[in-house]
């Protein structure tokens, strides 16, 4: 596969997985509406690159993505456009239903008119990728089992339902008209150039300045942990080698609470930056109104994934969340502009992504 379309390449995790295949040397066309949540800087060590493009324009429009798919002669899609905010899906539910159900919808529709278009290898070595969350599971309560690919979906917020339609949609696509598409539903991400309205990268730069630390209700919920570059590697690996048809589950077996998750944020920067008088930054947390329809618990099985695709996490949570501090320490010029605009820390973004 060597020219490979990327919807949503500007964001948190398509920029990850750009930002990897470029390296590997396969050719780029990143199609990203560039929303706040896009942000062309965090492909700024690829910006020499002569195997990215990266072309601005919104999923809803076919007639644009199937003549770029056309005129880039495309082997395959990776798709991770979305709204991906919890808290502002709570807000405004009307954008996730647009960009998530009936923008995938739209993609879908350009794929399936490109792909019948092929012939010979081409047409049978295309792929569609769609990229999802483990929230479309809904709630796990602490005592159950693990998520695996065939726990039915029950989700709990406007981003996981819209989240779980697409999944629906990708897969009818696939069953009625035979697009050739493979799925994958992962766990919490965290890592370089997150947005910092979510939990991890709000809570390392609201630290940094001493700032309260909301968390919601009382810590309790947990999260299974994923570095992002880790997920990137096992988006190309589902992509490259997936049955068609299929699911994967990628987690990093790395479950937390998100008091834990704050609390090892806190202790990594009182040691690397104490705060006047060796004051604990854990005295910074303060405990807020729970979010609506708060899901307890997601945990993913990632076990067939592992066994049939032989990908493995390379980041325990402890490594990776040092090496994610250490990032934003040393990159004030990506995340110092976001700051200083709308998004000043006034509230505690969940990392809820899916
Ligand atoms: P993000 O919000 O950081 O990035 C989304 C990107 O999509 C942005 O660059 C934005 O400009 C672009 N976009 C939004 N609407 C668009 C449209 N209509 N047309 C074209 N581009 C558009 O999101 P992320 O955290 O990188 O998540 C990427 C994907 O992975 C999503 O589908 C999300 O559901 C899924 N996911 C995320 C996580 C996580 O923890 N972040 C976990 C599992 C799955």
């Amino acid at each position: 596969m060597e020219t490979i379309l990327v919807t949503g390449g500007a964001g948190f995790i398509g920029s990850a997985v750009v930002r990897q295949l470029v390296r590997d040397g396969k050719r780029v066309i990143n199609f990203d509406k560039l929303t706040y949540a896009g942000n062309p800087e965090s492909l700024k060590v690829i910006e020499n690159a002569t195997n990215h493009r990266l072309v601005e324009g919104d999923i809803l429009d076919s007639e644009l993505v199937l003549n770029l798919l056309r005129e880039e002669d495309v082997d395959g899609i990776m798709h991770l456009a979305a709204e991906s905010h919890v808290d502002r899906s709570i807000d405004g539910p009307g954008a996730f239903v647009e960009t998530n159900v009936v923008g995938t919808f739209r993609l879908l529709d350009a794929a399936l008119e490109y792909w019948r278009g092929l012939e010979g290898d081409k047409k049978s070595n295309f792929r569609f990728h769609h990229i999802s969350t483990d929230e479309v599971f809904g709630d796990l309560d602490f005592d159950d089992t693990l998520f695996t690919e065939d726990t039915p979906y029950a989700p709990s917020s406007p981003y996981s339902a819209s989240k779980a339609a697409s999944d629906h949609f990708v897969r009818a696509w696939h069953e009625t008209y035979g697009l050739p598409v493979v799925l994958s539903n992962c766990s919490n991400n965290y890592g370089p150039y997150h947005f910092p309205e979510k939990l991890i990268p709000l809570v390392i730069l609201n630290a940094l300045d001493g700032k309260q630390l909301p968390v919601y209700g009382t810590g309790e919920n947990v999260r299974d942990w994923l570095y992002v570059e880790d997920h990137a590697r096992a988006l190309i690996a589902v992509l490259t080698t997936g049955d068609l048809g299929e699911s994967y589950n990628i987690g990093g077996n790395q479950e937390r609470t998100n008091l834990q998750v704050v609390e090892a944020i806190c202790d990594a920067l009182d040691e690397r930056r104490p705060l006047e008088g060796e004051k604990s930054r854990r005295e910074l947390i303060t405990f807020v109104t729970d979010r609506p329809g708060h899901d307890r618990r997601y945990a993913i099985d990632a076990s067939k994934i592992e066994r049939e695709l032989g990908w493995a996490p390379q980041e325990s949570f402890e490594s990776g969340l040092a090496k994610t501090i250490d990032w934003y320490l040393d990159n004030e010029w990506w995340w110092g502009p976001i700051r200083s605009g709308k998004y000043g820390g006034e509230r505690l973004g969940e990392s809820k992504p899916g």
